[in-house]
């Protein structure tokens, strides 16, 4: 086992690294950008090393300063937690070559699910159902509407190198693919240097179930069941939650035991998300995440496991603590993502948090980097913390989530706190029912 783990990450994932570290007697290193000197994670790591300016290509993203900071502390392994550097091919390899282990799969691994259609084509090959499409990339505008005529409208455009949402435009008709095209390949170039686009049938009213994935790398895998992650803006989830409300026993034991056999497979490291939209009891795979995902704390709460505590030993080359036999799920947990954005427009909400008082008792988890005091820097994401309940039931732990919420105090910026207060009295969320359109749909009729 590994003596010393840097996190090459910030705010409430990287304590949530750090507080599986301790309880395994790992030291752990925090690194940190200028802007970062007083964060929270700095102060709860054994160790911290300065690794540049608040912008995070100087510094999060600065795979020479990161490994720099390992061999100057001595760090023998880093967990990247997500964002960041956790799904770069390139950090992995270089760590690999420094003799540094990343706690997580191969470097062929991530580049593989990195390109979305090599990903298809393998999650293809392996058996998983897919979202009827184009075979690979569609060069021009006259293959663009060739296809779309072949699977049928609607469509929608993606962009293969794509990620949180970007490069991805749908189309009811040849008219509006040719505008689709356009943006979606212009989009993709701006924000991932590669204009590489592919085309799917667009599903009108899909859920949005991802399947949480184990491997041993050694050709051992298990799955942990679904989230369903529909509630989404952007294409960003803002509430998930574990079971699915639609997902019976029986289709999990499917589509968990297709998803497990396939990473099996292919010798996969570690943990993993094989995303899907599910509609009308099919599942159609969309792309998977070779990291640990911000929503995993709904899957540990249901199957009682550590989900870091997994990787780290993992990736010491230790077999995994559980087999599917010992998988069982227990109850229903919800997460919702706080962010410092102001409603209804999102725009960011940084600055100093006066007071903070996180909700506590029976089911209830606050992860968050927040304390009474701290400013929240304007150059990272704008989550502040995730509120994670977990009851005995869907109505237990809907009950606990707007009790919880009424404890949770963030005075001094906004959050999306009402947001989530108003989301709860709607009978559709009560009853589980929404697809990945509810809620833009929802919040347009609020706010207009
Ligand atoms: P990203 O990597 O950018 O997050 P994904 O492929 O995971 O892209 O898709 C993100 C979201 O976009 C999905 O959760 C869903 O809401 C929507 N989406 C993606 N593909 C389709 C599709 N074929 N039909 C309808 N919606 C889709």
């Amino acid at each position: 086992m590994f003596d010393k783990i840097l996190i090459a990450n910030r705010g409430e994932i990287a304590l949530r690294v750090i507080r599986a570290c301790r309880e395994m007697g790992i030291r752990s290193v925090a690194v940190h950008s200028t802007a970062d000197a007083d964060a929270m994670h700095v102060r709860m790591a054994d160790e911290s090393v300065c690794i540049g300016p608040a912008p995070a290509s100087e510094s999060y993203l600065s795979m020479a300063r990161i490994i720099s900071a390992c061999e100057i502390t001595g760090a023998q392994a880093v967990h990247p937690g997500y964002g960041f550097l956790s799904e770069n091919a390139a950090f992995v390899q270089a760590l690999e070559d420094h003799g540094i282990t990343f706690i997580g799969p191969t470097s062929d691994h991530i580049r593989i699910m990195g390109d979305k259609i090599t990903a298809k084509d393998t999650m293809k090959a392996l058996g998983v159902p897919c979202v009827p499409g184009s075979d690979g990339g569609v060069p021009d505008m006259a293959t663009a509407l060739r296809v779309a005529e072949a699977i049928g409208y609607p469509v929608i455009v993606k962009a293969t190198a794509g990620g949180g949402g970007r490069g991805m435009k749908a189309a009811h008709g040849a008219s509006e693919l040719e505008v689709a095209f356009r943006t979606a390949r212009a989009e993709a170039k701006a924000a991932f240097g590669n204009d590489e686009v592919y085309l799917e049938k667009y599903l009108e009213r899909p859920r949005h179930i991802e399947i949480q994935i184990f491997g041993d790398g050694k050709g051992n895998a298990v799955h942990l069941g679904e989230r369903d992650c529909s509630l989404q803006r952007r294409h960003q989830k803002v509430l998930e939650e574990a079971p699915g409300p639609v997902i019976t026993p029986k289709m999990r034991a499917e589509i968990g035991a297709t998803c497990a056999a396939a990473v099996a497979r292919i010798g996969y490291a570690g943990a993993g998300t094989i995303e899907f939209l599910y509609e009308d009891g099919r599942f159609y795979f969309i792309e998977m995440n070779t990291r640990l995902q911000v929503e995993h704390p709904v899957t540990e709460a249901i199957f009682g496991v550590d989900l870091v505590r997994e990787q780290i030993r993992v990736a010491a080359g230790m077999p995994m603590s559980f087999t599917q036999d010992e998988l069982e799920i227990n109850g229903h947990a919800i997460e919702v993502r706080i962010n410092a954005e102001k409603v209804p427009g999102f725009s960011p909400s940084p600055g100093r948090v006066r007071m903070y008082h996180a909700p506590g008792g029976l089911g209830v988890r606050m992860d968050s980097a927040l304390y009474a005091g701290y400013a929240i820097p304007p150059y990272y994401d704008s989550l502040i913390g995730k509120l994670i309940v977990h009851g005995r039931d869907r109505p237990e732990a809907l009950a606990r989530l707007r009790r919880a919420l009424g404890e949770l105090v963030v005075d001094g910026v906004d959050t999306t706190m009402p947001m989530f207060r108003a989301l709860l009295q709607e009978p559709d969320i009560q009853n589980g029912e929404y697809s990945i359109h509810w809620l833009e749909r929802w919040l347009a009729s609020q706010f207009g």
